[in-house]
């Protein structure tokens, strides 16, 4: 355990903060930092066929130790931390036999991380708890994917009395922008099927995620001097007021969970002359992820004949699809990692994601990707938390799934 804890604390202490206002590919230089560290690492471990290519993607094998033919099969972390919170100078504090009591992370600021608004803290007494000590993440997002991948493959190596078929294992940059799956090269991995590493609470496995599209608003008005406006002003911003409230105001994220989906308003910038505003649209279902779009379109189309005039512009852009249409046709694949924690004594939390994972991109390109737990909670922000003990877990079931898909196929 000290040496995946070790692991773990060397790559988060690595910044790799991606950026979603870079073209660049990948969105920032300091990526390749982590990147070559783990180059060197596998080969230091004795995996194969370690490469990186010119954009930030590592890869490696480990060959086959049985005599018969066993699936490809893949697993995959990323590399960066999210845009959303400062990565730099990650300073973990480790609470080893956690009391189910508050975790001062920052005395001077004040900040604490409390099971009375994070409960699920309290499903870890008695787990070593890896904090950050209250002004950056701490990156178990993904890193604790990746310490987990790392660190199973290098038990796979060292016993090799644990029969498993040849494995491709591959980092990917910029996931937090949305771009993980971009220039993923899923001939060159050559894997059957795969798994990202980069879900959170122990158990969880989900081969379902929304639909997503974002969609921008622009709003044109006409600035008059106020005092002589009358019948020629026209307020942009007021235009875009009556938009949103023609929303279904219920509808949004914070109304709604499970499977429902929602229009989200992220972002707005407005002045008289010209507002603008920027919207998510999500839903599991496809049916109804094209309905809402419809109606978004709709809300535009009508307010503009109201006005009798074209003031306002909408255009959607479909970002990414359910995977769950891509896994269903291959549903032993999910099968295999339930089995896999079941034998872990682990229960299997199969829910459908509120977002999406690189493994719905790849699962689109040919690659179906499930995702697995990695352990870690409240991403993207201070009260970042993993417990060293999930990610352990995370590390078994990896061995898991190798050896049942070896078994399997036999
Ligand atoms: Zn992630």
């Amino acid at each position: 355990m000290q040496k995946i804890i070790d692991r773990f604390v060397r790559y988060i202490t690595i910044d790799t903060q991606s950026d979603p206002d870079n073209p660049a590919f990948p969105s920032t230089e300091k990526q390749w930092d982590l990147a070559r560290i783990l180059i060197a690492e596998l080969k230091e471990i004795g995996m194969e066929d370690v490469t990186i290519d010119d954009n930030c993607y590592v890869m490696a094998t480990l060959p086959s130790n049985v005599d018969f033919k066993v699936p490809v099969i893949g697993f995959v972390a990323h590399i960066d931390t999210s845009p959303d919170y400062t990565g730099t100078n990650v300073k973990p504090q480790f609470h080893p036999n956690y009391d189910g009591k508050d975790i001062v992370l920052n005395k001077e600021k004040n900040i604490v991380l409390s099971p009375s608004y994070f409960d699920d803290l309290l499903l870890y007494k008695g787990q070593t708890l890896i904090t950050t000590d209250g002004t950056t993440l701490l990156g178990a997002d993904d890193k604790a994917g990746i310490t987990e991948i790392v660190s199973a493959m290098e038990y796979l190596i060292n016993n090799p009395e644990i029969k498993h078929g040849k494995i491709r294992i591959c980092f990917t940059p910029d996931e937090e922008v949305g771009k993980g799956a971009h220039m993923f090269d899923v001939d060159k991995f050559g894997a059957e099927w795969a798994y990202t590493m980069d879900g959170s609470q122990v158990g969880e496995l989900e081969y379902e995620n929304f639909n997503a599209a974002g969609a921008k608003v622009i709003i044109n008005g006409k600035i008059v001097h106020p005092g002589y406006a009358k019948g020629k002003m026209i307020n942009s911003m007021l235009i875009a007021s009556e938009f949103i409230t023609g929303l279904p105001k219920n509808e949004i994220p914070q109304e709604t969970e499970g499977y429902e989906g929602f229009y989200h308003l992220h972002d707005m910038e407005g002045e008289v002359e010209k507002t603008t505003l920027e919207y998510i649209i999500r839903d599991h279902d496809i049916k109804l992820f094209e309905d809402r779009k419809a109606a978004f379109q709709k809300v535009a189309d009508d307010l503009n004949k109201k006005l009798g005039s074209n003031l306002i512009e909408v255009e959607i852009k479909d970002q990414y699809f359910n995977m769950r249409e891509k896994i269903e046709p291959v549903m032993h694949i999910v099968d295999i990692a339930e089995e896999a924690m079941k034998q872990l004594n682990i229960k299997p939390l199969i829910k459908a994601i509120r977002g999406g994972t690189d493994g719905s991109q790849l699962s689109y390109k040919g690659l179906p990707c499930p995702n697995i737990f990695a352990g870690g909670h409240n991403f993207h922000g201070r009260y970042e938390y993993v417990p060293a003990e999930s990610i352990q877990l995370a590390t078994d079931v990896i061995v898991k799934i190798a050896e049942i898909t070896a078994k399997r196929a036999k």
